[in-house]
């Protein structure tokens, strides 16, 4: 299973359905075991051990009666050490053998209050059975009786757990990915002529990054070949090649780096479809942009600049004032939307893109380290 995206983090396998399943059924029979003639009171510990007590509950064999009780002490991925209520118990509980049923125990705070309050109610004795027990994390001398998975100190979703209010109904439990939201992904933007391919290298080289330009992946192709041949009549144009075509050679250029720090993606994604194509491809991969650097000319400036490299770059793109013109107004339609893409993800930076190279390099290095930091 790829990872999964649950608002601002990715999550990847940890225990599958059928695991689960398996240790359920071997708690089940033990409980069944320990409980046939004590008349237990099930207590489930909601929301997170909902799914975990259906399942248990139909592989103990021992007709009872069972409490729905809710507590809270968490907020997001962090604990606050705060357990603030038992809401919902209507049980007698005195006399009662309870079994607290709990989908996870990790300092033990939650547990320990809930022990407190059901002997303080008159029960005769009290157990728990949780499907999963951070054993790293626990600060109480409190012995757990029925323990599913011992787990490291990660934070865990699905099966009832959720991330602030996602992924309770995942059919198995996913850990949070720290893998690659690390790496520096940066998508360098402008229209044509603003000096992206320029500056690509210079931030490939400062940040050991790998730079992918769409446009020198389709003009590096075998000129025979059909691709080749298909992406040449739209780029000879001034026209953009089909994203279906892009994005299938960009995640392809991409998949030859598994190991890269980064990439600087020069030209791509140059239309919305693109943009989301990319951020469903990286995150598939357990990374996402981390921004986008805009390169901003005006129109004059880049048809001067545009002309004068026709002379030594040989790009037929470049020397027809009528191609050069489509691929500005190309721009301006169906590119610049881009940007509002990432504007939406607070991940755009303007850039004067007027000045020397040197200078334009400076304002996107202070650009870059300004982020980092
Ligand atoms: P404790 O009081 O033992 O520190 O925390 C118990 C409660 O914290 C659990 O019932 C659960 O709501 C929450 N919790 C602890 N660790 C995790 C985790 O890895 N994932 C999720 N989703 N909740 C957790």
């Amino acid at each position: 299973m790829a990872l999964i995206k649950l608002h601002d983090k990715q999550f990847g396998p940890f225990l599958s359905k059928e695991t689960i399943a398996e240790r359920i059924q071997t708690m089940g029979k033990q409980i069944t075991l320990d409980y046939a003639d004590k008349d237990p009171l099930f207590v489930i510990v909601l929301n997170g051990a909902f799914m975990f007590a259906s399942d248990l509950l139909k592989e103990i064999d021992i007709i009872s009666d069972l409490s729905f009780i809710k507590v809270s002490s968490y907020e997001g991925t962090e604990t606050s050490g705060q357990v603030k209520n038992v809401l919902g118990l209507q049980d007698e509980i005195k006399g009662r053998h309870v079994v607290l049923i709990e989908d996870i125990v990790d300092t033990g705070i939650t547990l320990e209050y809930l022990n407190n309050y059901m002997i303080e109610k008159g029960a005769l004795s009290v157990e728990i059975a949780t499907l999963l027990f951070k054993k790293d994390a626990y600060q109480k001398e409190y012995k757990l009786k029925y323990t599913g998975f011992e787990i490291p100190n990660k934070f865990v979703v699905g099966y009832g757990l959720d991330y602030d209010g996602l992924g309770r109904n995942i059919n198995e439990i996913l850990k949070l990915s720290e893998t690659k939201n690390n790496m520096l992904n940066i998508v360098l933007f402008g229209p044509p002529g603003a000096g992206k391919g320029t500056q690509s290298e210079k931030l490939a080289q400062k940040y050991g990054l790998v730079h992918i330009s769409t446009g020198d992946v389709f003009r590096g192709l075998d000129p025979q070949s059909d691709l080749a041949k298909l992406a040449k009549s739209y780029s000879d144009k001034g026209n953009l090649v089909p994203d279906d075509i892009t994005i299938k050679i960009l995640e392809s250029e991409v998949q030859k780096h598994p190991d890269a720090k980064g990439v600087i993606y020069d030209g791509f994604p140059r239309t919305s479809a693109q943009a989301e194509a990319l951020d469903s491809f990286l995150a598939s991969k357990g990374t996402s942009v981390t921004f986008m650097l805009a390169l901003e000319v005006e129109e004059e400036e880049l048809r001067t600049r545009l002309k004068n490299r026709a002379i030594d770059s040989g790009r037929p793109d470049d020397a027809d004032p009528e191609i050069i013109q489509n691929r500005i107004d190309v721009y301006n339609k169906q590119t610049a939307p881009v940007a509002s893409h990432y504007k939406e993800q607070g991940k755009y930076k303007a850039i004067d893109g007027i000045g020397s190279i040197e200078e334009i390099t400076e304002r996107l290095f202070t650009a870059i380290d300004g982020v980092e930091a």
